[in-house]
């Protein structure tokens, strides 16, 4: 599944890459040359005001409320039928590829106590940035769980 984000819309890229999801985010203001370029693209707004533009050129879109990214997970994860599996196969800032490497690799990167209980690093080439499991995915386990609760009740 791609997206495109409105720029309001960061803490929910972050979220829908660590599902695995691919996802550009608007870097400024919305204008119609930047939906042309991204028509493949489903596009999350927090707006109305783009509906017409949008019915127009025949892109999927889909509103979400503008706070709370809980709220707005869910009702992307219902709409379009997205299993709620923490992927990590994506790079939580820029959306590229992650690749699994070996934390030997990177030792003078990597905090001491990280290096040596971390697990699972992986890397973007994309924006050179790092990443690993340790006591933080745990954190973001129960996080998504505690999110996915909003998406039950309906
Ligand atoms: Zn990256």
């Amino acid at each position: 599944m791609k997206f495109l984000l409105e720029n309001n819309l960061a803490k929910l890229a972050k979220w829908l890459r660590f599902l695995g999801c691919d996802v550009k985010v608007l870097d400024g203001p919305i204008t119609l040359e930047v939906l042309l370029r991204s028509r493949n693209r489903t596009f999350i707004t927090t707006s109305r005001r783009w509906e017409k533009t949008l019915k127009n050129l025949g892109m999927r879109y889909l509103v979400v409320p503008r706070e709370d990214w809980e709220t707005q997970l869910c009702m992307i994860l219902k709409e379009f039928g997205i299993e709620p599996d923490l992927k990590l196969n994506k790079c939580a800032y820029c959306g590229g590829d992650l690749i699994p490497v070996d934390k030997e690799k990177f030792k003078e990167r990597i905090p001491p106590k990280a290096y040596e209980t971390a697990y699972d690093f992986t890397y973007c080439e994309s924006c050179d940035a790092l990443f690993w499991k340790g006591l933080h995915y745990e954190k973001m386990v129960s996080m998504l769980e505690k999110a996915l609760r909003r998406c039950g009740g309906g």
